[in-house]
């Protein structure tokens, strides 16, 4: 069972995310468990504040600690072992294999800044880590800790249907994904790749890995020194290297 404990200052954000699909799913199981708090709840002045002018100057309103941390405390009150994770531009980006990591836990404090961000001695020092989901700066971390909650629900065992589809997927072996395709054979005058249609497991499946290295050279040739480390992948990597010196 997986615990999400979500810490924002607009609850009201997080109504439909979890009322269709997978999540859905698993919530009514009782495998997934969301428990959204609003860090308004603990201000201690009757204008339920959380965020005052920073020190130095500048721009904007930055997040107080004194909510937040005693958001944290009561969503620790259980003394069970949370990962407290902070969401802001500036932190570790969050990828696959960080989701990995994380998927090793069960429960999870996820603290969503606004406005300028928040006081720096919230993550330095009530916080396990703090993650950016990417080179770019959002309103609020809300979007930021869906993500996170939909990429380790997605690890968790039993989650999806189907457990090859995680095997198979972008990222994995750091690798992205071989393209896919349904019906109709022919859409538009646009045929589906023959080699599909073959019944040839063998050859589909070497074409499929085929299709990855390609993708991921063309696209993010970053992954494909470790993808290299694989032995399988890295002779596909040479037989095409061969065929393009061939083709000169
Ligand atoms: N002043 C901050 C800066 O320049 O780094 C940006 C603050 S941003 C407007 C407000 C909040 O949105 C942040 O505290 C964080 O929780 C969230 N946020 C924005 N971009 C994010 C990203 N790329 N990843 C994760 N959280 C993000």
């Amino acid at each position: 069972m997986l615990t999400f404990k979500i810490l924002s200052i607009f609850p009201k954000y997080f109504v439909s995310p979890f009322m269709d699909g997978l999540l859905k799913q698993a919530i009514e199981k009782g495998s997934i468990v969301i428990d959204v708090i609003d860090i308004r709840d603990f201000s201690n002045d009757k204008h339920r504040t959380v965020d005052d002018t920073p020190y130095g100057g500048g721009a904007g309103m930055v997040m107080k600690p004194e909510p937040i941390v005693s958001a944290i405390q009561h969503a620790k009150a259980d003394e069970k072992d949370y990962a407290v994770i902070v969401f802001s531009p500036k932190g570790r980006k969050f990828d696959q294999g960080t989701a990995k990591r994380y998927s090793k836990h069960t429960r999870f404090i996820l603290v969503c800044g606004r406005y300028e961000g928040m006081d720096e001695r919230v993550p330095e020092f009530y916080a396990d880590e703090e993650l950016s989901i990417g080179d770019y700066v959002l309103s609020g971390g809300e979007a930021a800790a869906l993500v996170f909650i939909e990429s380790i629900a997605r690890l968790m065992p039993g989650y999806m249907g189907n457990k090859e589809s995680v095997v198979d997927e972008s990222y994995e072996n750091n690798l992205l994904e071989y393209p896919q395709y349904t019906k109709p054979r022919v859409f538009e005058g646009h045929e589906v790749p023959g080699v599909l249609l073959s019944g040839n497991h063998k050859e589909i499946q070497r074409w499929r890995l085929e299709q990855s290295v390609k993708i991921t050279a063309m696209r993010r040739p970053d992954l494909l020194t470790a993808a290299k480390k694989d032995k399988h992948v890295l002779s596909i990597i040479e037989a095409i290297d061969k065929g393009n010196e061939e083709g000169k």
